[in-house]
């Protein structure tokens, strides 16, 4: 009986280009925002960088990356 892995692996693709390589823009972020009249704070998120258009994208922090070593 195989179990699957619980832990998520996110292939890495930019919606925009479809491009697969990114770098790592910031990590530890925190989002700060507003809706109607409450402000959030997001958690921790880790930003990449579309090395080909630019794009930004966010993953939360629990996610791991195939780009990335396991720790
Ligand atoms: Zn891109």
């Amino acid at each position: 009986m195989e179990e699957k892995s619980k832990i998520e692996q996110k292939a890495l693709e930019c919606p925009v280009c479809k491009s697969n390589k990114a770098m790592i823009a910031g990590e530890n972020v925190k989002l700060g925002g507003k809706f109607e009249d409450k402000e959030f704070l997001t958690t921790e998120l880790t930003v990449l960088k579309c090395t080909k258009c630019g794009y930004y994208m966010f993953f939360d922090k629990m996610a791991q990356f195939t780009t990335k070593d396991k720790s």
